[in-house]
């Protein structure tokens, strides 16, 4: 059996990130024993998650200079990790710190990598699966070249658990490489609030319909971003968007602060994996509800009931006025 690590970082806090625990559960689907290995500026309570959590044992980089997420140390950390533990198959979360250094580890081991594996499985011999073409194709693979180094799309597996366990905590002395790079602060895109969140159980898709003159004859844009950040914040749902509405920056029309193209589903936006979806004033066409491949319950509202939602793209379609719906919805929510 192939020496199987699982390779991540930990947050800031010393905690393990979701997506780690989540790509543990998708190593372990392989069947032989796994070595987990964490580096970062305090790992401490990422290593005991690990050690409880059904590993052979835990490898640990830590100190002042991988505590920044910077290529450099990051890549120094996780290779020294991958040789000390003489891994063949490495699997690593695809949180944005891992997916920048991977190929990179990759490299430096002389092995192979491959992204955005949604699924590992042992076929006499490790395979993965993995979509293209915009989730449109489902392939499985195999790779002769170790060490194989596997990118694992958070929200894919559910998030390993504490068995109990209390594996040993090894430290492996990394000397950091020199560095030229000070991380100084952080530039999120949007100034507004935090509006993605891949935890939610539902997401929530706003169209361009929002911007688009109403039964009165006028665009009511600030009602809206008053209807959608209110039904937002109130039910915790994550907001998606339509790249209409998103690409209205670069037409002069009135923009919400709070989304970016970030925010944007589809073939050429994001393919986000909530349970259940409401879209509205969202046409429903092709390219866009391609991007809902993996949401199952879909509902919409359009006056349009001959829209793309209503041509078997959605379990419900609402054909109403969705500044009505939505200030009704959020009244209700409001009353709770
Ligand atoms: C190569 C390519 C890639 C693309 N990739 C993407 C992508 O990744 N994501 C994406 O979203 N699109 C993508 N598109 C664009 C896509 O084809 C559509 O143009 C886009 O999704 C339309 O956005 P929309 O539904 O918000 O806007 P519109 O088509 O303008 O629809 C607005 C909807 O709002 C409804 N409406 C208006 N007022 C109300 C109201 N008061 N109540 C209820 N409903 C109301 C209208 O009936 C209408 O159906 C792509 C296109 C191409 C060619």
């Amino acid at each position: 059996m192939e020496t199987i690590l699982l390779l991540t970082h930990s947050e800031a806090d010393g905690s393990l990130p979701k997506a780690a625990l989540e790509a543990l559960t998708a190593a372990k689907t392989l069947g032989g024993s796994v070595t987990a290995a964490v580096f970062g500026g305090d790992v401490d309570a990422a290593a005991k998650t690990l050690a409880a959590a059904g590993v052979a044992k835990v490898l640990t980089a830590s100190g002042d200079a991988f505590a920044q997420p910077r290529y450099a140390t990051d890549a120094a950390a996780a290779a020294a990790l991958a040789k000390g533990a003489g891994a063949q198959i490495v699997v690593a979360p695809a949180t944005s710190r891992m997916a920048r250094v991977a190929a990179g580890v990759a490299q430096r081991l002389g092995g192979r990598i491959d992204t955005h594996v949604t699924q590992l499985v042992n076929e006499g011999g490790p395979a993965i699966v993995r979509w293209y073409y915009k989730q449109r194709i489902e392939a499985t693979q195999r790779r002769k070249e170790r060490p194989w180094v596997l990118l694992v799309d958070p929200g894919a597996y559910p998030a390993a658990r504490a068995t109990g366990g209390a594996a040993p905590i090894e430290k492996v002395e990394v000397a950091p490489p020199a560095s030229r790079t000070t991380v100084t602060g952080v530039k999120a895109p949007t100034s507004g609030e935090q509006t993605i969140k891949p935890d939610a159980k539902l997401l929530f898709v706003a169209g361009a319909g929002w911007t688009k003159k109403q039964a009165d004859g006028k665009p009511n844009p600030e009602k809206a971003e008053k209807l959608i950040l209110g039904f937002i914040r109130a039910s915790g749902a994550s907001l998606g968007s339509s790249k209409s509405l998103v690409d209205q920056a670069g037409e002069g029309q009135k923009v919400f602060e709070f989304m970016s193209h970030l925010n944007q589903v589809g073939q050429t936006g994001s393919t986000p994996r909530h349970p259940k979806g409401l879209a509205a004033c969202c046409h429903g066409e092709e390219p866009h509800v391609v991007g809902w491949r993996f949401i199952r319950e879909r509902r919409a509202v359009n006056l349009d009931p001959n829209c793309g939602w209503a041509r078997g793209k959605a379990d419900v379609l609402y054909v109403a006025d969705a500044f009505v719906v939505m200030e009704k919805v959020n009244a209700l929510l409001g009353a709770k």
